[in-house]
C-alpha cells in the first residue's frame, strides 16, 4: 500500500461523485482539517484529513511545489 501523496492544488478524484456529476475536486486548504472545492459546481467542504483520505480515489494532477516550471 503506498501513500497517497497531496498537496495544496492537486485535483483529485474521490471515490464519490458530487451531486452536480463532477468528482473531481481542488485541494484549496490544507491543515488538520482539508477544504476542497468541486470543479464542477465550485462547491467546497472542509474535511478531516482522515475522512479526505479515506475518500480519496486518486490524485489526477500534481502542482509541484515550485521547483518546477508549470507544464
Ligand atoms: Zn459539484
Amino acid at each position: 500500500m503506498e501513500k497517497k501523496q497531496y498537496q495544496l492544488g492537486d485535483i483529485v478524484q474521490m471515490k464519490k461523485q458530487h451531486p452536480c456529476g463532477s468528482n473531481e475536486m481542488e485541494i484549496i486548504r490544507m491543515g488538520m482539517d482539508i477544504r476542497i472545492k468541486c470543479v464542477g459546481c465550485k462547491h467546497s467542504v472542509l474535511v478531516p484529513r482522515v475522512k479526505f483520505e479515506s475518500k480519496l480515489k486518486k490524485i489526477l494532477r500534481s502542482t509541484g511545489t515550485g521547483e518546477t516550471s508549470e507544464d
